[in-house]
This record gives structure tokens, C-alpha cells and sequence, in this order.
């Protein structure tokens, strides 16, 4: 009997192993399933909307690259342009922007109208009118067809593929239904079937103006506070530090403290501490390394999704980016990134970003480049799931994971934000905290930004007011008229 039981059991195992290749065989015709191919989701619903194509030799290269090619295409060293007497040279100041060979190497390539220039290092010609990024030849990413500059505005431009047998224009049209394609014929314009892409072109001095404008004045001057100093430094600590909501804080306050303070008040006193400590924290000049990683997280603002743009040093663990945007689009990278460079002293020749696999960083890159602003971005495809990552880039997934995981922590309680400014209050008080205050068991229990003059005191509250006074003197400095 048993003979039988068990002879039927490895008759029905060889029956099901064949079943099962039968199934693989049989799978094998299907198309490619997303699902069974798991590429992370976020990552796929980014190839909607490529990016233009720029050809690799319309991007700006550095000088010494230029040069080097120059002298070994015509074997000799490279030279100014010689002046001939009597004619006109680009002025001083004058510098190619695909190369960056300044005015010596430059010459007028077109007589008496002087707008156009023709640099000698990398050969090229430029226009003196419009803007660099608007002379190259932007192509289409579905049919490579040179794109139409169709509209100019003051910070982006955009592009139309206007090729009739563009691939993404026959399928647009395609999916059309009857009705919809007789109401296209009678009016094109009310239908996107082509491909049109913004280009951010504003300069780098409106970047700067961007970054500055976003923290008013806050109403409130905490040097005329009811409070004492101290028991603003509780407050911060509790709401800040410990992550507790301003209620929670305000009860804290009251229950251990014996102190009554409404939690508007706490609102009124963190949002104040905000807007003094940003100029400060946010023109801070670290000694950073030329390694920065760099994630999305979300957070909630009147309800709706709005993304932190965390940059991070990955070996000194300081926050060199961290604002929060409405967007998940080109200038909100492009804001981010900034926003790093600034911090440092001189961007150094080595800078490299990692970053996740959407394409937005990629533009970013891609426009400061032609600003001649040179960096690496290295994309990593799940650097916050469960991909598989290479060895090489795990310590900027384990300290951007820790970051994370960090700032979850503080803003769970807070229930999403009800303004953009409200919750970008709260992204300046965590990264002071994280930057200056909190310990770090990767650091040897040190902050990543240590002060001398923290170090003289281990109370928070005092150190709070420390930062405070610190930002204070900041402040008055930079308004002081010389
Ligand atoms: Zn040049
Ligand atoms: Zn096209």
C-alpha cells in the first residue's frame, strides 16, 4: 500500500515538473511581463518623457581637454590668435562657452555685424546674442529629427519635435479615437500629439536669487520674548531633537516643567528660530568632499504629496541639500544641486553625486554643463529599495537610508505641513539639528559640523541658544553697511 502511495506521489511530482516547464515554454511567447521583470516602478513611469538629445560634442568640456585635442590634432602648441592691426577682437572678458578659452584665443567670424565668434581651440562658433544652451541642437529623443525652439520665456525654453513621421507623434495619433482625430483635423492646436519638452535656461545669479527668497522675516524677534531663552531652547529640543509634536512639546512643558506656553506660541518661537538660523546654516561654507548623495522623500503639504530634496556628504554625513518642492521635476534637481555647490568653498574637478535612477538629475546635470559648471552624476537604480546595489555605492545608500529613516522619525508626529514655507521651517530646524547637534555613532559620537563653541557646554537648550546667537551675529554682519 505504501509502495503504491508513494509511486503515485513521485508519478504526480514528475507530472507537475513537466507542467511547470510546459507553462515556462508556453510563457516564453509572451511579451516581456513588467511585473515578472520587476525594474523599480518609479523607475519606468520616468521613460514617459525623455530627455532631448544633445550630440556628446555640443557639451561644454573643460579647458585642458580642449587644449590637449587642439595640440595633438594639429601637432603643435597652441597659441593666441594673432591680432592683425587695425581690426577687432572680442573684448576682454570674453570667453568660449564650449570650451572656456578666454578672449586671446577668440576672433569675430562674421565682418562688421561682430555676433558671431569663432574660438581657435575647439573650432567652434558662437553666437554673442542668444544663449548657449540655446545654440546647441537639441534632437528628438523618438525620431532624431533637430527639434523648433518654439517658445522663449525668461527662465526655460521649449522645444517641438515637428517631424510628421516621428514615431511618438504616429502612435499619439494612433490612439486617437474617430471623433477625437475629426476634431484634431479641424484644430491641431488643441492636442499635444508631439513631442515638446521645457528646457530651464535661467542663469545661475537667478539660481542664487531663487535660494535667497525663500525665507522672509519672521514676525516674531525672539530677543522680546515672554519666555526665557532657556525655555526657548527646551522647546526647540523637544520639538526638534526628540521629534515631538508642538502640542506634545507644549505639554511636556507644562506636565515636567511647570512652564504653561500654548503650542502656537512654540509654533510662532520654532518658526522664528527658523528664519534666523537659515542665512546662517544655509551660507555655512563646510570643508565637504567631492562624494554627495542625493534622494527623494515625501512629505505631506495641505494634503498633497511635495518631495525633500536631501542631498548629503556621504563621508562627513552633512545635509548640503534639503528642501522641500511642490515637484519632482527638472528645476526642483536643478535647485537641489545648487544648492550644494553653493555650500562649497570652490567646487572641486573631482565632484560626483549619486543619486537614483530618475531622469530629472540627468537634465540638471545636463544644464549646468552647459553653464560650464562640470560634475559626475552616477545613477543608482534602487538606491532606497530592495535592488541589488553595488558594493561600491552602499555607504551613500546606508547614510542617505539613515537620513531618511532619521528625519521619518521627527516629522511622523507632525502631521504633514499646512504651507510650503511651514514645512520648509521645519527642514531648516531638523538640518541644523543634524548638522551641528545631534551625535553621530558613525562619527565617534560626534556631530558631522563640530563648533568649538558648542563644545563647552553638553545641555541642548543652552546649545540651541548658542546657534541662535551665532546666527544672530551672522546676521547683523551681513546687513551691516560699510
Ligand atoms: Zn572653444
Ligand atoms: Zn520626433
Amino acid at each position: 500500500m505504501v509502495m503504491i502511495i508513494s509511486f503515485i506521489v513521485s508519478l504526480l511530482n514528475i507530472f507537475r515538473k513537466l507542467l511547470y516547464k510546459f507553462e515556462c515554454f508556453l510563457l516564453s511567447f509572451l511579451p516581456n511581463d513588467p511585473i515578472s521583470n520587476p525594474v523599480s516602478y518609479a523607475y519606468r513611469s520616468f521613460k514617459v518623457h525623455p530627455l532631448p538629445v544633445i550630440e556628446p560634442d555640443h557639451l561644454p568640456v573643460s579647458f585642458d581637454k580642449a587644449k590637449a585635442a587642439y595640440e595633438a590634432k594639429h601637432n603643435k602648441p597652441l597659441k593666441p590668435v594673432f591680432r592683425h592691426k587695425g581690426k577687432v577682437y572680442p573684448a576682454k572678458g570674453t570667453v568660449c562657452p564650449h570650451c572656456g578659452a578666454t578672449h586671446e584665443y577668440l576672433s569675430f567670424n562674421n565682418g562688421q555685424k561682430k555676433s558671431q565668434i569663432k574660438c581657435k581651440v575647439c573650432e567652434k562658433t558662437f553666437s554673442t546674442v542668444k544663449s548657449y544652451s540655446q545654440q546647441v541642437v537639441r534632437k528628438c529623443p523618438f525620431c532624431s529629427k533637430k527639434l523648433t525652439l518654439i517658445k522663449s520665456r525668461s527662465s526655460f525654453d521649449i522645444y517641438k519635435c515637428m517631424n510628421p513621421k516621428c514615431s511618438h507623434y504616429k502612435a499619439e495619433l494612433k490612439k486617437l479615437s474617430k471623433e477625437d482625430r475629426k476634431k484634431y483635423k479641424q484644430n491641431p492646436s488643441a492636442f499635444s500629439l508631439h513631442y515638446i519638452t521645457r528646457v530651464f535656461n535661467a542663469s545661475l545669479d537667478k539660481l542664487e536669487s531663487i535660494q535667497l527668497k525663500i525665507i522672509e522675516p519672521s514676525n516674531v524677534d525672539l530677543a522680546r520674548i515672554r519666555n526665557s531663552k532657556y525655555v526657548l531652547g527646551l522647546a526647540l529640543t523637544y520639538y526638534v531633537n526628540y521629534g515631538l509634536s508642538l502640542r506634545k512639546t507644549a505639554l511636556i512643558l507644562y506636565e515636567v516643567h511647570d512652564i504653561k506656553i500654548s503650542h502656537q506660541t512654540i509654533a510662532n518661537y520654532a518658526q522664528a528660530a527658523s528664519h534666523l538660523l537659515f542665512p546662517w546654516m544655509d551660507n555655512f561654507k563646510h570643508d565637504l568632499n567631492p562624494y554627495q548623495c542625493g534622494d527623494e522623500t515625501y512629505v505631506k503639504v495641505l494634503g498633497k504629496k511635495a518631495y525633500v530634496f536631501f542631498m548629503c556628504d556621504v563621508k562627513k554625513k552633512i545635509i548640503t541639500s534639503y528642501r522641500i518642492y511642490m515637484k519632482r521635476d527638472t528645476f526642483s534637481a536643478i535647485d537641489a544641486f545648487y544648492s550644494v555647490l553653493r555650500k562649497f568653498r570652490e567646487v572641486p574637478e573631482n565632484l560626483k553625486f549619486v543619486v537614483d535612477g530618475n531622469p530629472i538629475y540627468k537634465a540638471a546635470q545636463q544644464y549646468f554643463q552647459l553653464k560650464r559648471v562640470f560634475f559626475k552624476v552616477t545613477q543608482v537604480i534602487g538606491l532606497t529599495n530592495d535592488d541589488p546595489v553595488s558594493k561600491k555605492h552602499r555607504p551613500a545608500k546606508q547614510i542617505i537610508e539613515r537620513l531618511n529613516r532619521i528625519f521619518q522619525y521627527s516629522y511622523a508626529v507632525k502631521n504633514g505641513f499646512n504651507t510650503l514655507a511651514g514645512a520648509n521651517d521645519f527642514m531648516c530646524l531638523f538640518t541644523t539639528y543634524f548638522n551641528f547637534l545631534r551625535n553621530h555613532t558613525t562619527l565617534g559620537y560626534k556631530p558631522p559640523v563640530q563648533l568649538d563653541c558648542l563644545k563647552k557646554t553638553h545641555n541642548m537648550p543652552n546649545k540651541w541658544n548658542i546657534l541662535l546667537d551665532e546666527a544672530l551675529d551672522y546676521y547683523i554682519e551681513s546687513t551691516m553697511e560699510f
